[in-house]
């Protein structure tokens, strides 16, 4: 089985001013294709050869795992980001955040600090644990709670490969922008709000 790169979401160049289109171009047209592309290279003649994406990424390890994790990981990435997010999520959504957390800034506080404090790359997470609520954690290299039993609802990518055309080394910045681009209607969509 073929595995395709997922067409993004919206166009290139509908994130800006926050992440530009030439990020678009190397983060989704290099980094993410190129993921696609050692997947399909690595997965042949292996016993995943026709196992779906989902099915590679829990049961596999090594190159292959980090292939396809990295596939599924950006996937879910730009599905986290719309030209038309930011802001906060409201609902039962919301609700849940202001009793996990204490609040939206309580929140974002912690999830910048989980982002901020990633050693080298990974990924920063907003989950839901099996018990309902929610929770903030933090995947190093291609690490995804697709291997466990937290349901992911959002992800920040804090691979330097994410921000350093239009932020150089700023971490902190590109942070800034991701939070105005947030999904919460996606975010919402992967939550159990019953
Ligand atoms: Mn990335």
């Amino acid at each position: 089985m073929k595995h395709e790169l997922a067409p993004l979401p919206y166009r290139r160049d509908s994130l800006e001013p926050h992440i530009s289109s030439e990020t678009l171009d190397f983060h989704y047209a290099k980094h993410h294709q190129g993921y696609v592309d050692k997947l399909n290279a690595l997965v042949e003649e292996t016993e995943f050869a026709d196992a779906q994406l989902e099915e590679i990424v829990r049961r596999s390890r090594g190159e292959l795992f980090n292939n396809a994790a990295q596939v599924w990981n950006h996937t879910f990435y730009w599905n986290s980001l719309s030209p038309a997010g930011g802001g906060e999520p409201d609902g039962l959504l919301a609700q849940r955040v202001n009793t996990d957390f204490g609040g939206f800034e309580a929140f974002k506080d912690r999830f910048a600090s989980a982002a901020l404090g990633q050693f080298g790359s990974g990924w920063t997470w907003l989950v839901q644990r099996p018990d309902g609520s929610l929770a903030i954690t933090a995947t190093a290299n291609a690490e995804t709670p697709l291997t466990g039993t937290d349901a992911p609802l959002l992800t920040c990518d804090v691979w330097e490969h994410a921000y350093y055309v239009d932020r150089r080394n700023d971490r902190g910045a590109y942070l800034d922008a991701w939070w105005k681009l947030v999904n919460w209607q996606f975010a919402a969509d992967n939550a159990n709000l019953d």
